[in-house]
């Protein structure tokens, strides 16, 4: 007791409180009827990811809501688990096969599907432990996976649901295929890359041998697959083209030359062949004219055998026949180069193949309409603002949801068929058809969309659709922390299944947190080599100096990595520490209490009371950046360099009432620094007399309004001290307990500087002139930028807070 270690080891510190924390249960959640709660359930990483600097930081968001809120008496929830990420973890093991020398083909569904639990039993799950040595109060117990048994019988439980409300349908439509991952995609998981093309323009003979039309392509292959030759309707140069045919090269094939509105005239020649099979403008338009959607171009990227010649044909083979039979007959007008934008699988960074494929949507014309009532009415909140406007908007431009993928690895859709066609939909395998009885059923081979279930995770994690203890106690929630990049994909969607299923809102307020950007701004990325792994800074600056490094970095833009805010939060840990070591070395065993007698007692716990007040705002309003920077100054500064300064005299004589004043002004320090660095603050804790229990479970500070009235104390000590600092000139015009705390906490003495008081006093007046007169112009005043103008202001009143410390008088006053 008594004695704080002489140095600061964060690893060590760290990982025993970590493993503290958790053995004594206190980040457990179980359910208390009664209790108000406070529940996040933190964004559930792929099961087959590592900490990168996203989750870093939004676990350093979250947790310290959560620490402040266990503090202040919530009973909390911190809901950790997985995501299952069909495509990912599919893929990841599909290239174990591979270097085995067999495929998930070979193995079948069922092995295969095996193989991926094996595969995950040992691969998986890693980022729980990152997580932990982040310093995250998850409650680790209830650790969820999106493909547990019940999470399943949840997600199932949602699709029969829709599927009853006549929300579930399969249509033929135009969808998003990677060759590679031989599945379908929606728009939101596509990249946009720029890439070089060809842009050939090729003759289109009218069928009636009146001449021909030049239309502009980068995709000879799909030619065949053309069935009308469109142009726009206002488009004066083609106008009398309108109803006549043209014929289709290398094909042969007579096609309608159409009218629509949807053609662009400025690319190329300003007419469009329409392939409704392998481009999605031409679908609609295609759709629109009543045309046939023949497809040329298969799964696997290649040409199928409409066209017999070209069968097995890569594209690029296939356009070279395709173009060659035109240059032959003089239909080859033009080539040039072409930079446009394609899409890609933004994890395989294949080229997208547009083609039509049956699949399973979600209609959401009725599903989205309490979530946009929920928005509007701000039952649910996105920060900042222009967030909540963009989930919004993207909420009221849903289209449907095509939540069918041909992969193995997720929830199978729960649809069964007979042979003569008819659909069971059932929560569980059926034991015969509903319709006709036949015991011959087959299920569905899509699975479903990942982000289908993982839209249930608030209330699927706490055992809906069974009505559990946890569910009545814990939800709904109030927290979500996420990436901008999945307000789509993942926030509006729970918020839609959350009402829809539970009729609330899961949660009230969503962070959408700065994406954090290489330290030149580039986007952080393993392969790019711009990634900066979170763990390693960790290791080498401590978890606490992480997160009140991510805090400070933060805010609603993007933001790029600074090494420079982790090293703050360092140097804040070890000057904690220092001063910890100071009070606690000389206040020995003795009872914290309140016992101010001098002036800087009663200051530093206004300070902290006024800091406590500022911090609830902040964090209140999600203002991490600023309350990082607020913590660092009431502990540099203040308590530090100004309080701790000015007490020691007396803390060195073992004052009584000044041991026991400081003892409680540091329980205080450390309670508003625990949510940002809970573990430097709970190790200095445990170090002060008579702890019975630990700081991540201690109540938050109370208001203590009584030393409000001291809060200006040391104003004119500052200034005093600004002055000499400055000048060497020490004011006269100190109080006895003012000059006291002068000499202990600036140190004349040791300095021996003798200044020009009446120079200083010159220099002030002056200074005072020069800032009265830029505030006495009215166009100053009216057209600089606000926060200059006030910078002016502050520094005229500190300079006539100065002068007057040193008993002068400013001239002319306004
Ligand atoms: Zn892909
Ligand atoms: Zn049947």
């Amino acid at each position: 007791m008594g004695a704080v270690d002489a140095r600061y080891d964060p690893r060590e510190l760290e990982e025993r409180w970590q493993r503290t924390w958790e053995e004594e249960g206190l980040y457990a959640a179980d359910p208390e009827p009664g209790r108000p709660t406070f529940v996040d359930a933190h964004p559930p990483p792929n099961v087959t990811g590592e900490l990168h600097m996203g989750h870093a930081l939004q676990l350093a968001l979250g947790d310290t809501i959560v620490r402040l809120k266990r503090m202040q008496g919530f009973h909390t929830l911190f809901q950790p688990g997985y995501d299952h990420a069909g495509i990912s973890t599919q893929s990841a093991v599909e290239k174990q096969l591979e270097r085995e020398g067999t495929s998930r083909q070979e193995l079948g569904r069922e092995a295969f599907e095996r193989r991926v639990w094996a595969w995950l039993e040992e691969y998986g799950g890693k980022i729980m432990h990152q997580f932990r040595r982040m310093g995250a109060s998850l409650d680790y117990r209830r650790e969820r996976f999106t493909m547990d048994e019940a999470y399943v019988r949840a997600v199932m439980a949602f699709f029969v649901h829709l599927y009853r409300k006549g929300w579930i349908y399969r249509a033929n439509r135009i969808i998003n295929w990677c060759p590679f991952h031989q599945t379908s995609l929606s728009d939101l998981e596509l990249d946009d890359v720029e890439v070089d093309d060809t842009l050939w323009t090729i003759r289109y003979p009218l069928a009636d041998g009146s001449g021909s039309i030049a239309i502009a392509t980068v995709r000879p292959a799909t030619i065949p697959a053309d069935v009308a030759v469109a142009v726009h309707p206002d488009d004066e140069r083609y106008r009398s083209l309108v109803g006549k045919e043209a014929v289709v090269p290398f094909v042969e094939r007579r096609v309608p030359i159409i009218a629509d509105a949807r053609v662009e005239r400025e690319f190329g020649t300003g007419v469009l062949k329409i392939t409704p099979g392998h481009d999605p403008t031409d679908f609609e338009i295609g759709r629109a004219h009543g045309l046939p959607e023949p497809m040329v171009i298969g799964l696997d990227a290649r040409m199928n055998d409409t066209v017999p010649e070209l069968a097995g044909l890569t594209q690029a083979e296939a356009a070279q026949r395709i173009l060659d039979w035109c240059r032959e007959r003089g239909q080859l007008e033009r080539e040039e180069r072409h930079r446009h934008s394609a899409p890609v699988c933004e994890r395989c960074e294949s080229r997208i193949e547009p083609l039509i494929s049956p699949q399973w949507w979600c209609s959401m014309a009725e599903l989205k309409r309490p979530a946009i009532r929920a928005l509007e009415e701000r039952r649910v909140v996105f920060h900042p603002e222009s967030q909540h406007r963009f989930a919004l908007r993207s909420l009221e431009d849903a289209p449907d949801w095509c939540i069918s993928r041909q992969i193995w690895w997720g929830h199978q859709l729960p649809i069964w068929y007979c042979p003569d066609g008819h659909l069971t939909v059932e929560e569980s395998e059926p034991d015969a058809c509903a319709e006709c009885g036949s015991a011959d059923l087959v299920r569905e081979t899509d699975v479903l969309d990942t982000w289908f279930s993982s839209a249930l995770w608030p209330f699927a994690t706490l055992g809906w659709p069974d009505d559990t203890d946890d569910l009545r106690c814990f939800y709904p929630g109030h927290l979500q922390t996420t990436d901008r990049g999945i307000i789509r994909l993942w926030e509006n969607r729970m918020i839609f299944a959350a009402l829809e299923l539970t009729g609330q809102a899961p949660f009230r307020d969503v962070i959408i947190h700065s994406t954090v950007l290489a330290a030149d701004g580039r986007r952080m990325s393993k392969s790019l080599g711009t990634g900066v792994n979170p763990l390693e800074t960790v290791d080498e600056y401590g978890a606490d100096a992480m997160r009140f490094g991510l805090l400070k970095m933060s805010s609603a833009q993007d933001t790029r990595f600074a090494i420079a805010a982790v090293d703050q939060g360092r140097r804040l840990a070890i000057k904690l520490w220092n001063v910890a070591r100071l009070i606690i070395g000389n206040a020995g065993d003795r009872e914290p209490a309140l016992r101010p007698r001098a002036l800087e007692e009663r200051w530093i716990l206004s300070r902290i009371d006024a800091a406590r007040a500022e911090l609830e705002e902040l964090l209140a309003a999600f203002d991490f950046a600023h309350a990082a920077d607020l913590l660092y100054h009431l502990t540099f500064d203040d308590f530090c360099d100004w309080y701790a300064e000015a007490i020691k005299p007396r803390l060195y004589d073992r004052d009584e009432d000044a041991c026991a004043t400081a003892l409680a002004a540091l329980e205080r320090l450390l309670k508003l620094l625990h949510p940002v660095i809970p573990h430097v603050t709970e190790e200095i804790w445990s170090q002060l007399p008579a702890r019975e229990t630990r700081l991540i479970v201690s109540p938050w500070p109370q208001a203590e309004p009584e030393h409000a009235d001291a809060a200006g104390a040391l104003q004119r000590l500052q200034d005093a001290a600004a002055v000499f600092r400055r000048s060497g000139v020490v004011a006269a015009q100190l109080s006895e307990d003012e000059r006291r705390i002068f000499d202990a906490v600036v140190k004349p003495g040791r300095t021996a500087v003798d200044g020009d008081v009446d120079a200083e006093r010159e220099r002030l007046r002056k200074e005072i002139a020069r800032a009265e007169g830029m505030l006495k112009n009215d166009r100053f005043v009216a057209n600089a930028p606000h926060d200059v103008v006030e910078a002016e202001r502050e520094k005229l009143a500190r300079y006539r807070r100065e002068l007057d410390v040193l008993g002068g008088v400013a001239t002319g006053s306004s």
